[in-house]
């Protein structure tokens, strides 16, 4: 029988924490490491199995515990010792997960967390600090100033496809910002899911319940945001997005939704094919096409499209050998379910590069597939997996017009030697991120920030653009408590004179010039 710990963590017969809020619902929570088999039923036990946990996490911020900057900077560090512990377990639970390289796992999952982690470690305090206001006539003798203060209950939920960092970078800007945090990773990347339930909570909060892990799929977390929380940051799908912000408008809570959709690619005619084989392949195939802001298909002439197809050819080779199925650096597909799925794509248009598949390893080759109809679900829903489909159009115009049809990407890219083409493709088209001649390289950067727009999301993270989003900007006027005479200008009543001097001294022009 598990035993209560002190952050009302249960301890399971091998002597780690689990996530609380599975606490009541233990059938969820010591799953067999990387069994790849169904999760067991919950066991009704109780009505509601996060109340207990919310409310200790409601205490705890109350009792101004996570403002100080020295608890959010230990929290961050004690994070980063969590990932310098656990490398070489986070690496095995991404290899059970996905079939990710260790290579892999370090370029886009472990040293991006870290790079997070040293940002805001370096500048919490700058970041903290208040920013200074301009004021008017009315105000000069006030203080005027914004204050970054912590929303309170923040809950994170997660993807599977970079199953840490997706949970973690957010979790960064969260407690950066002084946040308690309850973190909700995907149960379908189960052995990363499980390391940050039993692991992460020992190195986090250190027995003060300001953080937990809930487990669970769409049953259980739709009943977690039935809860109120201060704050909701969700990556996922625009359909979960959509029930997320429904639940989360029940409450008036604030959103960050970052999901997915489809990523167009623009091939200019004017292009070296081999270059643009080669960075569309390497993002394209990378995390076996799991990734939400790769190119999800291209759109060039017929003519470049007979160029590219060799260098693709001859990128994939290069990247994967001969028989990319025994290449280390090609994961598989996350499960079966997304396996069928893909599989059922590969049947649209006409299959020009790769095409093979194995159910028994989830493996599907990187493919790529020509002749398709706008109208063949490959083109219709977000593929999420190593297939890239070519759509052929004739030029600028009507790659821009194809584009703008759809809903607004997530990322589009453009690739040509003419800068003005790409300028064009940027200036004339909407995305959350553009990358011109380049791949996803971007999101290594945290001074740009991630995000969508329309269909593909709303708000941004990544570096300080985290910090404020986990932070409500809190507008504050000081001023004195004595020279009462000076407000009488503003008090009724408003004879002409008094207007006219009272809208000078409003006016921003007043401002400027003082
Ligand atoms: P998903 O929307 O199915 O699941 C995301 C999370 O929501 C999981 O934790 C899951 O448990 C939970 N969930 C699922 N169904 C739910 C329901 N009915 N009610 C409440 N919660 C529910 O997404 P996924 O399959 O895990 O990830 C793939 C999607 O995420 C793709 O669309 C991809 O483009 C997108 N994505 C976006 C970004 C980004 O930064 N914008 C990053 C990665 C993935």
């Amino acid at each position: 029988m598990a035993s209560p710990g002190p952050l009302g963590l249960h301890r399971n017969s091998i002597g780690m924490s689990v996530g609380p809020l599975g606490a009541g619902r233990r059938g969820w929570v010591p799953r067999r490491w990387g069994s790849p088999g169904p999760r067991r039923a919950p066991t009704p036990c109780r009505m509601d199995p996060f109340e207990d946990t919310l409310r200790r996490l409601r205490e705890a911020f109350s009792s101004g515990l996570t403002r100080p900057a020295e608890f959010r900077a230990a929290q961050l560090k004690a994070l980063g010792c969590f990932l310098r512990d656990n490398r070489q377990l986070l690496q095995q639970a991404l290899e059970q997960d996905l079939r990710k390289s260790a290579a892999e796992s370090e370029i886009s999952e472990i040293v991006i967390i870290q790079g997070e982690i040293d940002l805001a470690l370096r500048n919490l305090r700058a970041w903290m600090k208040d920013e200074k206001a301009s004021t008017n006539l009315v105000t000069q003798l006030d203080s005027a100033f914004i204050h970054k203060e912590p929303f309170g209950l923040v809950l994170i939920i997660a993807p599977w496809n970079y199953p840490l960092n997706l949970t973690l970078v957010p979790l960064v800007g969260a407690l950066a910002a002084g946040n308690c945090v309850v973190l909700k990773p995907s149960e379908l990347s189960q052995s990363t899911e499980r390391v940050l339930a039993e692991v992460l909570p020992r190195y986090l909060d250190q027995g003060r319940s300001c953080f937990a892990v809930a487990l669970g799929g769409p049953e259980e977390t739709g009943r977690l945001l039935e809860h109120k929380f201060d704050y909701i940051f969700f990556t996922g799908s625009p359909r979960v997005g959509k029930i997320v912000m429904a639940a989360a408008s029940k409450h008036l809570t604030p959103v960050t939704l970052e999901l997915g959709g489809k990523n167009p690619c623009y091939v200019d005619d004017d292009c070296d094919p081999q270059t643009v084989a080669n960075r569309v392949a390497f993002f394209r195939y990378f995390n076996t096409g799991q990734t939400c802001v790769v190119p999800d298909y291209v759109l060039c002439s017929p003519e470049t499209q007979e160029r590219l197809l060799p260098a693709l050819q001859n990128a994939i080779t290069r990247f994967y050998g001969e028989d990319p199925k025994s290449s280390p650096n090609l994961g598989r597909i996350i499960n079966e379910k997304h396996f069928q799925r893909l599989r059922g794509l590969l049947d649209c248009g006409r299959v020009a590069i790769g095409g093979q598949s194995d159910e028994s390893e989830r493996y599907i080759a990187p493919t790529v597939l020509v002749d398709v109809q706008d109208t063949e679900p490959v083109m219709q829903e977000e593929i999420f997996g190593p297939i890239l489909p070519i759509m052929n159009v004739r030029g600028l115009d009507e790659a821009i017009d194809f584009i703008n049809r759809r809903e607004k990407p997530l990322a589009l890219y453009a690739f040509s030697n003419s800068s003005q083409v790409v300028k064009q493709v940027l200036d004339r088209t909407n995305s959350g991120i553009f990358g011109g001649n380049k791949g996803f390289m971007h999101l290594t950067l945290p001074t740009l920030p991630l995000g969508g727009v329309g269909n593909s999301g709303m708000g941004r993270y990544h570096g300080k653009f985290s910090f404020d989003t986990f932070s409500h900007h809190r507008a504050c006027l000081l001023c004195s408590a004595g020279l009462e005479k000076l407000n009488q200008i503003i008090y009724p009543p408003y004879p002409d004179w008094k207007k006219k001097l009272i809208n000078w001294m409003l006016s921003t022009q007043t401002c400027t010039i003082l």
